[in-house]
């Protein structure tokens, strides 16, 4: 049997034979695990190589492409700085001649050799007394009728990562839709490509990859942007049906607890905020239906959504059921343990805590009412016997696997999810149509907002005293934020921390206490100093964003943050949020080392807004979708082709993903794409 008798597109890479299979962990980064992926590897951007000129017409910076055998090649070594040796060919049509030109690259005079047909694409200067390319883009013609895929054309420039280049994909991609193209069916109703007129699958890859003009490209790009929100919102309806039509459970008594839980709410120190009654009102709506509730709750950083989800919790209670409290870090579940007990002092309520450090036993398991935790609480040993309502705290941090598994160990609990990311509503609709939304979209009273600043470098001396004054004089504490260097907390983080920390206690803060927290210590140690910060043993704690989510310490008022740019403006206003819990003035003092001007207007933001979802506008105006919320780390799989503010699409798409839905057996193609869609399940259910 040959490679192409067993292979098609779903082929893992990794066994796609050797070749590839020395590229798998790479291609992995850039999202490419099978080989259709590479046909959804997207171009970011089109060079324009098009011009093909004869060597006699060229113009001086003119970007052009240039064909002909090469009459020399030479490998040159120099000894000037960062330039080690030089590539000199030169290429000769019927017309002229013309050099070209590379840079450390000593193997192209081997890869190229004398009377090799070339094709090289680039801008033209002028060398000497004659004409040349710098570094131009090239390929060889190893045969007559060999097309050109690298020059001559509208080149993709695609997502590269280390060892991957663009022209490596380029060809891949060339190679996959030649081979492959029979496989790529179209799965979209002929009505639909009629009445959009858009193209058929297979030629919308083909052009989107290797377009003749801009308008072709924008074409293909608007049938696969289309097809993205469609299925999408597809998937989401098919979703929303089933969980409809095949779950069900016994309704929960709220009428008779009603008066229980108003007392509960009148205990509380404070008064709940319309928005926080509106959420718990609707909560208990669910309660009293037989179809398990799937509600999300989002709500700003501090709008107080714990209290929401106690309230849930005691309701469950009244009526005999067992809840989970899942939340992502040790330090918060500690959190969301301490205040929760509290909350149910007076109701003799048996509340437990489960996690890394933290085990139970079966018999207590057996006992609690309330168990609160990180995902430890998804291990095998935790058997709830009663469980009615599973809450996710922060649930843009569990992957989707991890949101089923807590599920699975009740029958059919209900599920109440909360974020603080802010999802703009056009998103939330789109991904997450299968799910109840409450928006928390209203501040406690009283509650002041945090002046922001973003510090200019030469004021760096001035802030720190101004910082050491201002914990002196109010009696408060700050924090300062050093940022990851790589995506997770590495040992370099933790060592670039550790160095400004011992900088700032030596030579900054000699006479005031500094703590250290990052990802690193192990829980105990964290909450060691955490606890030392909040009974005030510490001045400053020096820390890496671990102190991003949920973190309540009120006497802390200043938060400084460093390098700030590296930052989604989402992000940073989770950290700001850090400040500005108690009822002290309270201030975040971003610093940055970019010079960049679209950098600083989106730090600008920071001082005029205060809400996550307008930061959050801004970001996406700013940076665009595929940054707002950085990786996937946020739950939000990030869109290959669409974009999410595009609006007029999503609604259109909506729209006939409405219609097809009710239609949907009679498209056997569509309905399968569909399927596959939803196992790979997106929305927090
Ligand atoms: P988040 O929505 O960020 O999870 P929390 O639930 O942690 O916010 O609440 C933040 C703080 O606000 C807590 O100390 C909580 O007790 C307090 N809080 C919650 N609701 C109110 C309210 N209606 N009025 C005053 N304080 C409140
Ligand atoms: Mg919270």
């Amino acid at each position: 049997m040959t490679k192409n008798d067993i292979m098609n597109l779903q082929t893992p890479i990794n066994q796609a034979g050797r070749s590839y299979k020395l590229y798998a962990s790479r291609l992995e980064k850039l999202g490419i695990t099978t080989l259709e992926d590479f046909l959804w590897h997207l171009p970011s951007r089109y060079e324009d190589y098009s011009l093909v000129s004869k060597i006699a017409d060229v113009q001086i910076g003119e970007t052009v492409t240039v064909q002909g055998h090469v009459v020399a090649i030479k490998n040159q070594y120099l000894s000037r700085g960062r330039i080690k040796s030089m590539q000199k060919a030169t290429i000769a049509d019927e017309t002229g001649t013309l050099e070209l030109h590379w840079f450390n690259q000593p193997y192209l005079a081997k890869t190229i050799t004398e009377k090799s047909i070339i094709s090289a694409s680039g801008t033209i200067k002028r060398f000497g007394r004659t004409l040349s390319i710098q570094s131009p883009t090239y390929e060889i013609f190893y045969n007559d009728n060999a097309p050109a895929i690298h020059t001559a054309r509208l080149i993709p420039i695609y997502p590269e990562t280390q060892g991957v280049s663009s022209k490596w994909l380029r060809r891949q991609v060339y190679t996959m839709l030649e081979q492959y193209k029979d496989e790529l069916s179209e799965y979209l109703p002929e009505e639909l490509l009629k009445k959009n007129r858009f193209l058929l699958l297979q030629e919308a890859l083909q052009t989107i990859h290797f377009p003749k003009t801009r308008e072709d490209a924008e074409t293909a790009r608007l049938r696969l942007a289309f097809d993205e929100f469609f299925l999408m919102q597809l998937a989401s309806i098919v979703r929303r049906t089933s969980w409809r039509e095949e779950k069900h459970t016994t309704p929960y008594k709220i009428h008779e607890f009603q008066q229980k839980i108003d007392e509960a709410i009148d205990s509380l120190p404070f008064t709940l905020t319309t928005a926080q009654q509106k959420a718990i009102d609707e909560i208990l709506q669910d309660f009293r239906k037989n179809k398990p509730m799937n509600r999300l709750v989002q709500g700003d950083v501090g709008s107080g959504k714990t209290i929401v989800a106690a309230v849930a919790m005691y309701a469950a209670f009244l009526n005999g059921y067992q809840s989970v409290l899942m939340a992502p870090t040790e330090i918060l579940a500690q959190q969301h343990f301490a205040s929760i007990k509290k909350f149910f002092e007076p109701f003799n309520i048996q509340i437990d805590l489960i996690t890394g450090s933290n085990k139970l036993k079966p018999t207590a398991l057996k006992k609690t009412n309330i168990l609160i935790g990180t995902h430890a609480l998804l291990s095998e040993k935790v058997t709830l016997e009663k469980l009615g309502l599973v809450v996710i705290d922060e649930q843009q941090r569990f992957g989707v696997e991890q949101r089923g598994l807590i599920k699975k160990k009740g029958d059919n609990p209900h599920l109440l999810t909360m974020t603080a990311t802010p999802i703009p509503r056009t998103i939330a609709l789109t991904m997450y149509g299968d799910l109840d939304l409450s928006y928390i979209n209203e501040m406690p009273k009283g509650r002041k907002r945090v002046k922001t600043w973003l510090v200019p470098p030469e004021k760096r001396d001035k802030a720190y005293a101004w910082i050491k004054k201002e914990i002196l004089e109010t009696d408060s504490q700050a924090f300062i934020v050093c940022p990851f260097i790589e995506p997770s907390e590495s040992m370099q983080t933790v060592k670039a921390v550790k160095m400004e920390y011992e900088h700032l206690q030596k030579e900054i803060y000699p006479d005031l206490k500094l703590g250290l927290l990052h990802g690193k210590l192990k829980a105990k140690e964290k909450d060691a100093v955490l606890a030392d910060f909040k009974n005030r043993k510490y001045d400053i704690l020096v820390a890496t964003p671990v102190v991003e989510v949920g973190i309540d310490i009120p006497n802390a008022t200043i938060i400084m943050i460093e390098e700030a740019e590296r930052f989604g403006l989402a992000g940073l206003h989770q950290l700001r949020g850090r400040v500005g819990r108690g009822d002290k003035q309270s201030y975040c003092l971003l610093f940055t080392g970019s010079k960049n001007a679209l950098q600083s207007e989106r730090l600008k933001g920071m001082e005029t807004l205060f809400s996550g979802a307008e930061l959050a506008e801004l970001d996406l105006k700013l940076r665009g979708p595929g940054n707002l919320y950085g990786t996937a780390q946020h739950g939000i799989p990030t869109l290959k082709v669409a974009s999410f503010s595009d609006t007029q699409l999503i609604q259109k798409a909506k729209h006939d993903a409405e219609t097809f839905f009710s239609k949907l057996k009679q498209y056997p193609q569509l309905k399968k794409k569909v399927e596959q869609l939803t196992l790979k399940t997106i929305s927090p259910d």
